[in-house]
């Protein structure tokens, strides 16, 4: 990047980054929240090393990725700039099987495990290597045949089968609202934290992180006890409205 435009760039991020901070803010202080209790996730997707190193430099500490290969490469990229011991990615996107010992090692957490048969796989190779990786529970809230994750009736049937494999450590859930409508979105949030607290009195697992909102409604996400917020155009967009 050009040296203007990445001072230009830089700027915009971290003015952005301050607004986002205090919609988050403003959103807990609605929900009679504590702002400490909401991560910001900035979705790295769509840019490249370049734009991950000015994210950083205006404060940025946490990134997302949903394809391996791109997780990769940003890491060797930041690896090489001495700057990945200062950053955690998460694996936020779809995990084929074969992927997965790609990501085991590389991400903090994996928020994507959508069957009982992926959270068995991961289990098995995290197992293999003799560590434990730490997941979330995707699941489809809103019922949206396009959208990946358990069913909630799925999931109370199997949950106890997830959460007794070795080798996994289930931190919460994960899940994904219906576009572009406020109320249906309002309600998956809300249906994801009372699936929570339900799964936690049923297993006595703490099940804190609930991973969930995304630009176009993290604020009704924090509104309903998101922890974490998945930013990717809002944080990154120059040309994404703030409202
Ligand atoms: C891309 C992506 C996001 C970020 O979406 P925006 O609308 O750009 O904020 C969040 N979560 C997942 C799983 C994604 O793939």
């Amino acid at each position: 990047m050009d040296e203007s435009l990445s001072e230009r760039y830089g700027a915009f991020l971290s003015e952005r980054r301050a607004a986002l901070l205090s919609m988050i803010a403003d959103a807990c202080a609605r929900a009679g929240r504590d702002p400490q209790e909401v991560d910001l996730l900035a979705v790295s997707k769509t840019v490249g090393p370049d734009e991950v190193a000015l994210a950083i430099a205006a404060g940025q500490r946490l990134f997302g990725e949903n394809r391996p290969q791109e997780l990769s490469r940003k890491l060797a990229a930041l690896r090489a700039s001495g700057q990945a011991d200062m950053v955690r990615f998460d694996m936020i996107g779809n995990l084929q099987k074969n992927k997965i010992n790609q990501v085991l090692g590389n991400v903090e957490l994996i928020h994507s495990v959508s069957s009982l048969h992926l959270a068995q796989a991961i289990a098995k190779r995290a197992e293999a290597r003799g560590i434990v990786a730490k997941v979330l529970i995707e699941v489809n809230v809103s019922g949206e045949e396009s959208k990946s994750g358990f069913d909630p009736a799925e999931l109370r049937s199997q949950v106890d089968e997830v959460l007794g494999l070795g080798g996994l450590q289930v931190e919460g859930l994960m899940t994904m609202a219906p576009a572009h409508d406020a109320s249906e979105a309002r309600r998956t949030f809300s249906g994801l934290r009372n699936l929570a607290d339900e799964l936690r009195v049923r297993t006595g697992m703490p099940l804190s992180v609930l991973s969930c909102g995304m630009s176009d409604d993290f604020q009704i996400a924090v509104e309903e006890g998101s922890t974490l917020v998945r930013l990717g155009r809002i944080v990154f967009d120059e040309h994404y409205p703030l409202d």
